[in-house]
């Protein structure tokens, strides 16, 4: 076997997703509507989803199976390599190994297209024409576009307009998968032309852009909405990326000591480390679970575990999660994909239970990592990435002064060729770091619905 790279054959793909809720002695609370403020039950999610992943949704079996159609498309890609990352490890003088799970090899470049996969599917076959999302960076915006285009169907997204503005190639991408992509706040919505009359020069949020796509969806029989992140129905679908790195990680003959992902909405660090979250709740493993997620944006280390509402016109559910706001504005932070103002409620409890631990990284020192890890191991890390680099690189270093060899595990969620914008900024020592300010934190969670 080769000394870095630990592949799996195509026949080794898992067939089945894992469902930690199966293994979780309490679930979290309940999602409630947005108006009544009642549990909402599965017909409360029919006008948006389809009923397999409501299903999903609430479900407690341990092992779904992967629909063939869905495999399909999966193994243009998958499995995804597991690499030993030797060169970082001797740049670092650490007696650690570090392993990264790469998922930069699909054809949207990250971790996303695992879902987008999964829900244009469930879709499709339950008749369904066309999806509307949001995406803030583009990253979900190309994985549901590249998944639609793979089953037939149609795909608008709702885009963040800063980013829209800033970030045209991942505009192109779409737009070449056959989406119809809108700048968001939009004057094609409710929702859109409420924030724009308040501020004609507003840039966008993604909870505004979620206002904005579902309410198309609501109000369009032939439409679903289609969310990126956060639901457990998207954990779920990444659960391939942490079940291959464990048949590798056994291949290779070593168990993390630690499991390291970056967190957004908390989907690529579900995917990656619910199977050895497992592990935890099973059979008491010793191994450490870590999400990292920026100062700017530090939803899981210093929000509310609370109920809040999943987007800014309050049309989504109500969930229980760690949140900084729905009113939360985040600063221009250059890991796009990690802004929105909640976590999973899955994570949150995980987190809240202290199965899983958090920490939160300044951009510029995520940078540095992503450049010196670039360096030696030839990849370039998305930004949002970047921070479970820089946290592996952090922990690699404590191993090195404890004498300890550890082994670390991070997930490299995806590439970030389309990001260079932001690592000119860095290499012309322009980024600063933005610790988000106590004032604005509050002022945020004075917002909070009343239960
Ligand atoms: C969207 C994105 C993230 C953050 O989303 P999660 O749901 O927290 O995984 C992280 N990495 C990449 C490359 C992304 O595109």
């Amino acid at each position: 076997m080769s000394e870095v790279k630990i592949l799996l054959a195509e026949k080794e793909m898992p067939t089945r997703w894992y469902n930690i809720q199966a293994d979780m002695t309490e679930l979290p609370d309940p999602p409630l509507h947005p108006a009544t403020k009642k549990p909402i039950g599965p017909e409360d999610l029919k006008p948006i989803f389809p009923m397999g992943l409501i299903m999903q949704e609430v479900s407690r079996e341990r092992w779904i199976e992967i629909p063939e159609e869905v495999q399909k498309i999966l193994r243009l890609w998958r499995p995804s390599p597991l690499y030993r990352a030797r060169r970082l490890e001797k740049a670092l003088d650490t007696p650690a190994r570090i392993f990264y799970k790469y998922e930069g090899v699909s054809p949207a470049g990250s971790h996303k297209l695992n879902t987008a996969a999964a829900q244009a599917y469930y879709n499709k076959v339950e008749g369904v024409k066309r999806l509307a999302t949001e995406t803030g960076a583009g990253q979900w915006g190309i994985a549901l576009s590249q998944a639609c285009n793979f089953f037939g169907l149609k795909c608008t997204v709702y885009m963040v307009k800063v980013s829209y503005n800033q970030k045209p190639y991942r505009k192109s991408v779409m737009e070449i998968f056959g989406s119809n992509v809108i700048p968001s706040p939009s004057n094609l919505t409710e929702s859109g032309r409420k924030i724009l009359a308040e501020n004609p020069e507003s840039p966008g949020s993604l909870g505004i852009a979620i206002s904005e796509a579902v309410e198309d969806a609501a109000r369009h029989e032939d439409t679903n909405y289609s969310l990126g992140s956060v639901l457990n129905h998207v954990c779920l679908h990444q659960t391939v990326i942490g079940l291959e790195t464990k048949e590798q990680m056994a291949k290779a003959g070593y168990y993390p000591d630690v499991v390291i992902g970056c967190c957004g909405g908390g989907s690529n660090f579900a995917g990656f480390a619910f199977p050895f979250a497992h592990d935890k709740l099973t059979q008491d493993a010793k191994v450490r679970l870590v999400a990292v997620e920026p100062i700017s944006c530090p939803t899981l280390t210093r929000g509310l575990y609370e109920y809040d509402y999943g987007d800014v016109a309050g049309l989504a559910p109500i969930v229980k999660m760690y949140t900084l706001g729905a009113a939360f504005m985040p600063p221009g932070i250059h890991a796009g994909g990690l802004r929105y103002h909640g976590d999973s409620p899955l994570l949150s409890k995980l987190v809240r239970d202290g199965v899983v631990e958090a920490i939160a990284l300044g951009q510029t020192s995520v940078f540095g990592g992503a450049v010196q890890f670039a360096r030696c191991e030839g990849i370039i890390p998305a930004p949002e990435s970047a921070h479970a680099v820089q946290a592996a690189i952090q922990e690699a270093v404590a191993a090195r002064e404890a004498g300890e060899a550890r082994t670390i595990l991070f997930n490299m969620s995806g590439h970030g060729l389309l990001d260079l914008p932001s690592y000119d900024l860095y290499m012309a020592g322009k980024l600063e770091d933005y610790p988000l300010p106590e004032e604005d934190l509050r002022a945020a969670l004075e917002k909070l619905p009343k239960i």
